[in-house]
């Protein structure tokens, strides 16, 4: 990883430091971040005569060959760094609660925007809202392109950042288009390397955030973090982490909860963790505890099924959702779980 004394290369820098990699068949990547561009070495980086060359020119601070089968999601990398800022909110310096409906009902917009309003006035940072659903069966709703108007009309009135999944590239230029604030990779998709790859080039150079879900059959933290790999690599450092329970162990819960990974994986990488206690228990009634626990482990924030009136929704919402008042209630307990655990006392 190429670090320059200056903010971002010039054309020029760029094009010299470009020609000398080419040399010992490398590519540069550059990854840009909020404040400084770094410049990924795509290909064997430990090449000793090409690291000299590119040491000795001038306008070059550093070169980090990090030992590490994740160059840029290492805790060591030079995007440790890096602040993720969503809508004014910078990820790690008070919990980031997103939530909204699991599926928006392109028929009743209404559910929708009323649901926006509420999970605001709750204290919810951002707003979720599934306009394309991946679904167990292939007879179930499947979502529907109409609704994403309804997410982007929900941003203007309530002036929050827009949460929402896509499965493929057609969705993903839809989602582009509306200029989406954060996609989602669900569990089905976390492991689809080539629409990993695809959406860090495709948002590369822009303030798009990702949430990479963990899939349901993950083993080992690494995987995870190897998964986000490819869109950091592809050029968006912008990427959040997101444990949502795996293949279910125990009879009542939807998954076996995962909130648990959350320090394992800030051993290793400087993602920010995002919690989805809805997908993993399943339940609205258990949701609450898993989203306390997740603040009890450190995560940096939390996403929410949430719906002015579950027996009315679509998808999960019916069975996961929670109504805004005790969306309301949970968000002030997290924080207050927040503070405990960041208080340095307690855990010294
Ligand atoms: C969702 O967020 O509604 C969803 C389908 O999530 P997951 O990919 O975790 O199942
Ligand atoms: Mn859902």
């Amino acid at each position: 990883m190429i670090i320059p004394k200056e903010p971002k290369l010039t054309k020029e820098q760029l094009n010299e430091v470009s020609e000398i990699a080419a040399e010992y068949n490398c590519n540069i990547k550059p990854i840009e971040g909020h404040h400084r561009t770094i410049y990924a070495l795509l290909g064997e980086e430990r090449e000793a005569i090409m690291i000299n060359r590119i040491m000795g020119l001038d306008y070059i601070d550093r070169f980090d060959a990090i030992d590490s089968p994740y160059k840029l999601m290492d805790i060591h990398s030079e995007l440790a760094n890096h602040k993720i800022v969503i809508g004014g909110h910078i990820m790690g310096e008070a919990p980031f609660i997103i939530a909204g409906q699991c599926t928006i009902d392109p028929n009743n917009p209404n559910y929708f925007l009323e649901t926006a309003h509420a999970v605001k006035e709750a204290g919810a940072k951002a707003l979720r809202g599934g306009v394309w659903k991946p679904r167990t069966m292939p007879y179930a709703f499947q979502g529907d392109d109409r609704s994403i108007s309804i997410l982007v009309e929900a941003r203007e009135q309530t002036g929050l950042p827009i949460d929402t999944e896509v499965m493929d590239e057609h969705q993903l230029e839809i989602a582009l288009e509306a200029e989406v604030d954060i996609l989602q990779i669900g569990t089905r998709n976390a492991l689809n390397y080539s629409l990993l790859k695809k959406i860090g080039e495709k948002t590369a150079n822009t303030s798009m955030k990702v949430l990479l879900k963990r899939t349901r059959a993950m083993g080992p933290v690494n995987e995870l973090v190897a998964a986000a790999e490819y869109i950091v690599a592809g050029g968006n450092p912008n990427v959040m982490l997101c444990p949502r329970g795996t293949i279910p162990q125990m009879e009542g819960y939807r998954n076996n909860p995962d909130e648990s990974i959350t320090p394992l994986l800030k051993e290793k990488t400087w993602a920010p963790v995002v919690v989805d206690p809805s997908h993993s228990v399943g339940r609205a009634k258990y949701v609450p505890g898993a989203a306390l626990a997740a603040m009890a482990y450190g995560a940096d924030g939390l996403i929410i099924e949430s719906h002015i009136d579950p027996k009315h929704g679509i998808g999960d919402d019916p069975k996961q959702a929670l109504t805004p008042e005790v969306l309301a209630k949970l968000i002030k307990d997290a924080q207050t779980i927040w503070d405990i655990a960041r208080d340095e006392k307690v855990f010294a």
